[in-house]
């Protein structure tokens, strides 16, 4: 799979596996959502501004997410994404108890 990119160079064309090495030193090896760390088996490619949306091709709009917080957010907007994640971590607090 190749993919196309926007750089100073027009139509350079990158790899796929270069895009995703270069996106995931900019994001420190991390989910770009919840912060945890990849399984390098569970990063998906996401496009920060989906393409219906009108976001294109280019290293700015990549974005790796694991594989469960790239399904939460499919082709929506990354502030769906942030308010299902304080959503859920809402529900963990008021749901564990730590009592006797
Ligand atoms: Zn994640």
């Amino acid at each position: 799979m190749r993919v196309h990119v926007k750089t100073n160079r027009p139509q350079h064309a990158l790899h796929a596996r270069q895009l995703v090495r270069f996106v995931r030193s900019q994001q420190g090896g991390k989910c770009n959502a919840y912060g945890e760390d990849f399984k390098i088996w569970n990063l998906e490619i996401n496009h920060i501004i989906p393409k219906a949306k009108g976001g294109g091709d280019y290293y700015e709009n990549y974005q790796l997410l694991c594989g469960s917080c790239n399904r939460v957010k499919g082709d929506r907007p990354m502030e769906y994404l942030r308010m299902k994640i304080e959503a859920r971590e809402r529900m963990m607090k008021t749901k564990i108890f730590f009592g006797e």
